[in-house]
């Protein structure tokens, strides 16, 4: 059985589908013409006017914008509309640099929380359900947008924002929580926290949880549908585009339907700006198709990814895109090899370990090292030496069958990594600091 927000919308034919996407672009490129001037100068000097866009087909003459062009126009710089029609503003979690700042209008807060309003209904959400937000609230967009989302659908909603985690256990019992919104580390760790309370899923309500603003892994779905007793939806956002909402997985958990009625993807490569066809992996752009006041054209998110068209056993025929691996400047290139965090994480996960790690990568006597710490479960902890050193060679194997490349594993004691509450942060490049 599904359910959905906005059905006209989310099970429209191709056809509709890109007469709508045709005239929106029309209409948003006028827009941000007329009104950015950041913009309009990148438009006049590739010679395009707003009348050489006639439909989405003609995209790819647009100029990309970047997140460096976010940064040297903050902070109104590409804002299309006076300030006085804004009503909010929201920030990038300045996970990769200096955050970014996006602004909001009435109509702009409408269409973020619909979007996350369609997500939370594809996640099996209704007006009967509780809905728990422990996503970061403020300038973060997690919480803001979810929170609204769960009001649109008529959840009950559990304004929680991150932290505290035994207190957001103790509510979620005795509130009766169906749903879960947090980041997938803070969910790993809310069903850790959980077990050690000496509590099992049975004792909670939760049906399901909508995780993102991270990248994860299947292993950490699994492993955290398994602790929590829920099904795991992924969502994807990013501040720039409004924040989460932009795609959201459906009851099929084979990737997200991106909401193209308001954003609109291409895949490119990230060398040559060259836009790719459907399946090929580059980088994510989006073009936002009826934003207000913070319209971005072309933005380059630096995601990695995938689309696909193929048929949705859900009934929408919204695009998806794959679970994105990664940002591009995640990957790491250590002696040569791109390494990306998420396929350490899969063989950790696949070998009993918990998602509790951190990769340290340095350069000793111009050679890369690459240093995994992992903490060991209980039940793997030995004071046995050597059993140890055997544990430590085998996850070493492992990672060098996956990776091409020899790591050092440090098996740790239990919980000495800390959790993350928020996005977690489990890759430290030293060799940045010595440039
Ligand atoms: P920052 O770029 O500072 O982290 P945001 O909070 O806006 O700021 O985060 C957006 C980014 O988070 C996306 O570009 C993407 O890299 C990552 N992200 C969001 N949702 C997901 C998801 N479901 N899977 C993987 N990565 C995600
Ligand atoms: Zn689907």
């Amino acid at each position: 059985m599904a359910n959905y927000w906005n059905q006209e919308i989310e099970c429209m034919s191709r056809e509709d589908m890109k007469k709508l996407q045709d005239e929106r672009l029309v209409a948003q490129v006028k827009h941000v013409y007329e009104n950015v001037e950041y913009y309009r100068n990148l438009m006049d000097e590739k010679g395009i006017k707003p009348e050489d866009i006639q439909s989405i087909d003609d995209i790819h003459k647009l100029p990309f914008l970047t997140k460096a062009d976010l940064r040297d126009a903050y902070p109104y710089g590409l804002l299309a509309k006076p300030l006085s029609e804004c009503v909010r503003i929201q920030s990038t979690s300045g996970t990769t640099g200096k955050r970014v700042v996006a602004f909001y209008t009435q109509n702009d807060i409408e269409l973020w929380e619909n979007c996350c309003a369609r997500a939370i209904v594809a996640a099996g959400g209704t007006k009967d359900d509780v809905c728990q937000v422990a996503y970061g609230y403020g300038l973060f967009t997690g919480g803001p947008g979810l929170n609204g989302g769960s009001h649109k659908v008529g959840c009950l909603t559990l304004p929680m924002s991150s932290g505290n985690t035994e207190r957001q256990i103790g509510f979620m019992r005795d509130l009766g929580s169906t749903i879960i919104c947090c980041t997938p580390s803070y969910a790993a760790y809310i069903g850790e926290t959980l077990h050690e309370m000496g509590l099992t899923p049975d004792d909670i309500s939760l049906k399901a949880g909508i995780f993102g603003a991270e990248p994860w892994t299947e292993e950490m779905r699994k492993s955290i549908e398994k602790s929590l007793g829920i099904k795991a939806y992924d969502i994807y956002g990013l501040t720039e585009t409004s924040g989460p909402g932009v795609s959201f997985e459906c009851c099929e958990q084979t990737g997200m339907h991106i909401n193209e009625d308001h954003f609109y993807p291409e895949i490119i490569n990230p060398d040559t700006g060259e836009v790719l066809p459907e399946g090929e992996v580059g980088e994510l752009v989006f073009t936002s198709l009826t934003k207000e006041a913070f319209p971005l054209l072309r933005y380059r998110t630096r995601d990695l990814c995938v689309l696909s068209r193929k048929k949705c056993s859900c009934g929408r025929t919204l695009i998806k895109m794959r679970k994105p691996m990664g940002r591009s400047d995640d990957m790491l290139i250590i002696r040569g090899v791109n390494v990306f965090p998420s396929q350490i994480e899969t063989v950790l996960i696949e070998q009993g370990y918990s998602p509790n790690y951190l990769i340290e990568v340095d350069r000793v006597n111009n050679t890369d090292t690459l240093d995994i710490s992992v903490e060991m479960n209980p039940e793997q902890f030995s004071d046995k030496m050597k059993v140890m050193q055997e544990q430590e060679k085998a996850l070493a194997l492992a990672i060098k069958t996956m990776l091409g490349i020899n790591p050092k594993v440090h098996l740790v004691s239990p919980k000495s990594i800390t959790r993350s509450e928020g996005k977690a942060v489990r890759v430290v490049d030293r060799r940045k600091l010595h440039d």
